[in-house]
């Protein structure tokens, strides 16, 4: 592949940012360009900045880099862009020239260190965690620490996020499922290995579960390989494409070694960033055609249903729901119309499509912890979207569900929020029940 001029490994492609046309098509739906009205702060400018950057005629410095992570990775720009100019991969390969080029805090070296390199790659250390974490749910130690008013030391936005994290269950979905699920009845659609990533595995679990239910309901045969680890999606985003690239590698052989047909995920920037993992790979000749197999058999669970034939369930769900894009599937992996499908073969249930569905909620990774403001802001656009009239709140990524949780939790509001594949997963229960 051409490169951009860099004085780092891993450049960032000049065959990329080469096609943009300046045509602006891109600025209407950018989130932080329509927050803020700065041209630097929108898709064109930061494929201009980063071009020139790369050819030697801007300093890589805050002009640059700045705008660089102050982009949410939400690829809306990439939805509408008619030269096809993939800026999330750009922005991505920028993060990680950047990373290399400026010189962090020791703080913020240490956090990085820490949760990019230590916790999240390790599912040893995420399950003392968990452990730890579900202590502090159950033990009344929670209570306390609410009750004396310490967690006002914790900035507004997490604290709200510490109000509406979902309760930690006993044991993660990768340890309590077996590795094989038993024969299913009838004739196998496919064998899926299912992805339990890191925090997903902590805090939403039960939607592991419900995803191997609604697997197994619809003849799929499932598996769960034991030593796989978390995507790499969160340093992906960060820059730090070099453990990403190591993460990547665990993961491929894990899952191509298991022999099943699809690689099946509930989390919407997993499931993009393992979709993409063969850009870690460009020059790598063994792990990029490695990858391409790789991301070829990965599906989303809503997608895999449609893909090969689901069940729509015999019960009634008398419910009102709207549906929320999350970025990483509606703009990343395209995937729009099949969550929505789903839904709509309950029966019962009424869904209220809200403004700008496929509008950052404000997310975006660690974008909500690292930039509260922006994150704020766009929270607040997503709740004044929802429709006034409904119940539930659906979408098909954890990050985008504790958003907007907190969001809810912030003014009020009451309404629930679950991941499609739950509400499945309930009409499914009910059919059993009335049976
Ligand atoms: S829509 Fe695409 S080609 Fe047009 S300005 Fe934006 S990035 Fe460039
Ligand atoms: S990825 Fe999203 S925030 Fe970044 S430039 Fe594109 S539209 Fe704007």
């Amino acid at each position: 592949m051409d490169q951009g001029l860099s004085l780092h490994s891993d450049p960032i492609s000049k065959d990329l940012y080469s096609v943009c046309v300046h045509c602006g098509f891109c600025l209407e739906v950018c989130p932080t360009y329509q927050q803020l009205g700065n041209e630097n702060e929108s898709p064109r400018g930061r494929v201009y900045l980063m071009k020139a950057a790369a050819e030697g005629t801007l300093p890589f410095d805050e002009s640059v880099i700045d705008p660089v992570f102050n982009c949410l990775d939400c690829r809306a720009c990439e939805t509408v862009c008619p030269s096809g100019v993939q800026v999330g991969t750009l922005i991505e390969e920028a993060r990680g020239q950047a990373l290399s080029h400026i010189k962090q805090s020791g703080l913020e070296k240490f956090l990085h260190d820490l949760f990019l390199r230590k916790i999240f790659p390790s599912p040893g250390r995420l399950q003392r965690i968990r452990k730890l974490l579900r202590f502090y749910q159950v033990s009344h130690v929670q209570q306390v620490v609410r009750r004396s008013g310490a967690l006002r030391l914790l900035p507004t936005h997490l604290r709200e996020m510490e109000a509406v994290l979902p309760s930690v269950s006993r044991a993660s979905a990768r340890s309590v499922l077996p590795k094989e699920s038993e024969q299913t009845k009838g004739v196998t659609k496919g064998r899926i290995a299912l992805f339990t990533g890191c925090v997903m595995d902590v805090f939403f679990s039960e939607i592991h579960m419900a995803t191997v239910r609604v697997a197994l309901r619809n003849h799929l045969h499932v598996s769960v390989p034991k030593d796989q680890i978390c995507c790499g999606a969160l340093q992906i985003h960060a820059g730090d494409r070099e453990q990403a690239r190591m993460m990547a590698k665990h993961n491929i052989d894990v899952f191509l070694q298991s022999g099943a047909d699809y690689i099946v995920l509930n989390a919407a920037g997993c499931g993009a960033a393992m979709k993409e993992y063969k850009e870690l790979f460009h020059d790598d000749p063994v792990y990029r055609e490695r990858a391409e197999l790789f991301s070829s058999k990965v599906r989303d669970i809503a997608e895999i249903l449609l893909e090969v034939g689901y069940e729509k369930p015999k019960s009634r769900l008398e419910r009102t729901v709207t549906y929320h894009d999350a970025c990483h599937l509606a703009h990343a992996q395209n995937i729009r119309s099949a969550p929505r499908e789903l839904l709509r073969a309950i029966d019962g249930l009424t869904l209220i499509e809200m403004n700008d569905a496929d509008r950052c909620c404000g997310s975006a990774g660690i974008y909500n912890i690292t930039h509260p403001e922006m994150a704020a802001q766009l929270r607040e656009r997503k709740l004044a979207d929802l429709p006034h009239n409904v119940e539930v709140v659906a979408m098909g990524n954890p990050g985008c569900m504790l958003q907007i949780k907190a969001g809810l939790y912030a003014q009020g509001l009451t309404m629930d929020v679950v991941h499609t594949v739950e509400l499945l997963d309930e009409a499914y229960r009910l059919e059993r029940e009335v049976q």
